[in-house]
């Protein structure tokens, strides 16, 4: 029995980790690696062994970095069945769609440079052929129902509080007459959320011996969940008063149904008025369609709340308007404040927020609150630093717009709420923690605080490590 990490090693992407027991592979994960253009281009289209070798893939949640790469997977030559929630499989289903039409563009984009210098044509990583063979090899299970993997591998989900569908996995391995727990918290949500139901721990019936543990945030503390509501509130009214365009950048998934969920309870206590809201992405749309249809993943504040609504008031309170076409997309840059306007990407790398940054950043009634993480060099992480000029497709702009950054809104345990959960184990019967899916010092800070539990082993192993079990 063993383990061998190929992904989301001292990195944030690309999760993927290959366990094998009595003679059969199965994967956790299979996420997309982002990082330089031709790097990950590489590590997205190679893999480190024969996917016809692999019999199953237990899959944690539908974030790209998780499942993003399935569809390569089957393209080149895996058959087996791909476990997973039914909330998680819904919205594959859409975002793997969308991941694969926005790879051809991508291609297409590139290819069209090329041509211009005389190189040879680029192809996608994957097309939505190949999506369409994967769709139906997923498997929706059910939270806390244990079921076989192979001959040696059982497998339960509970909830891992951190989007719709997400979970963490407990696994028991036998090989002969040994057998050993092992547990996956796929990304860590944190309690309180908004929606969702806080992250249930996954102890394997009192004794784990291996675990497998993200640390994105190991080494930082968000504010408080309950602080959503103010948070919001606060710089909205601000920007109402000067009647202003409040612009939130946000993920399609997740992040954005969060918000609504926020803004849905503040209009119904009467705090935003009868301010208009728009949702300018159709990946958002299909997305919390998705989120209607999966009440089995609600708290039960989401549930008392939505039992109440009218039919169609369901997280679409009267204000709410989403928006699909381009053309009434681009309707919004002529209309006067105040309205708020939540659009991808999160990072304000591409989408339509980025025409409506362009058009509004230079204007100081403008509202920009940044509520999701932001990466080095992206055109958000420049608004965080309040940098007076940013390009904007290729053209400068002065930034005159009031940018605002919330950070109680992060979809990620932070250092204290894993050391919290992490807290739940034996140390006596733990045998190795392994720290994946951070940054190296994200990863190494929360190891240090660990040492204070006294697990006998933690190891933020680097790509390619392998790792016996029993
Ligand atoms: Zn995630």
């Amino acid at each position: 029995m063993h383990l061998q990490f190929q992904g989301a090693t001292r990195t944030v992407t690309g999760s993927m980790h290959v366990l094998t027991v009595g003679g059969q592979t199965i994967l956790l994960d299979c996420g997309t690696y982002h990082g330089r253009r031709e790097e990950a281009r590489q590590r997205n289209s190679i893999f480190p062994f024969d996917p016809a070798s692999i019999s199953a893939v237990i899959l944690s949640h539908a974030h790209i970095d998780h499942s993003g790469n399935l569809p390569t997977l089957v393209r080149q030559g895996f058959h087996g069945p791909i476990y997973c929630t039914h909330a998680t499989k819904s919205l594959c289903e859409v975002m793997l769609r969308d991941s694969a039409h926005i790879q051809e563009r991508d291609a297409e984009f590139v290819t069209k440079r090329h041509r211009r210098k005389g190189l040879p044509p680029v192809s996608p990583v994957y097309t939505i052929k190949d999506v369409e063979s994967t769709l139906p090899l997923f498997q929706g299970i059910d939270y806390s129902n244990t079921f076989q993997v192979t001959d040696g591998i059982a497998c339960r989900y509970e909830d891992a509080g951190h989007i719709l569908g997400s979970a963490s996995v407990a696994l028991t391995l036998r090989e002969n007459s040994h057998a050993v727990r092992l547990a996956f918290t796929g990304d860590l949500g944190r309690p309180h959320l908004p929606i969702l139901r806080d992250p249930v721990f996954i102890g394997n019936d009192g004794e784990t011996h291996y675990l497998i543990c993200e640390s994105t945030y190991g080494g930082r503390f968000h504010r408080p969940v309950a602080d959503m509501e103010d948070q919001l509130l606060e710089p909205i009214l601000r920007a109402v008063d000067r009647r202003g365009k409040i612009i939130i950048p946000a993920f399609s998934v997740g992040r954005t149904q969060e918000i609504l969920y926020v803004l849905y309870k503040l209009n119904r206590a009467g705090k935003i008025g009868d301010l208009p809201v728009f949702v300018d992405s159709p990946l958002s749309v299909n997305v919390t369609e998705v989120f209607l249809k999966h009440p089995e993943c609600y708290d039960a504040e989401t549930k008392a709340l939505l039992e109440t609504a009218e039919q169609d008031d369901r997280l679409g309170f009267r204000k709410l308007t989403y928006v699909r076409d381009v053309e009434e997309s681009k309707g919004l840059n002529d209309r006067s404040g105040p309205f708020i306007v939540i659009a991808a990407s999160g990072m304000c790398e591409a989408g339509r927020v980025v025409h409506h940054l362009a058009n509004s950043v230079s204007d100081p009634r403008t509202m920009i609150l940044i509520v999701g993480y932001q990466a080095e060099n992206t055109l958000g992480k420049k608004l965080v630093l309040r940098e007076p000029v940013v390009n904007i497709f290729g053209e400068p702009h002065e930034v005159r717009a009031e940018v605002v950054v919330l950070n109680s809104f992060s979809a990620h345990a932070d250092g204290n709420e894993i050391v919290a959960y992490l807290r739940q184990y034996d140390p006596k019967s733990m045998r190795d923690v392994f720290l994946v899916h951070g940054d190296l010092d994200q990863a190494e800070k929360l190891r240090d605080r660990l040492r204070e539990l006294s697990f006998r082993s933690i190891a933020v192993p680097a790509r390619g490590k392998k790792a016996g079990l029993g």
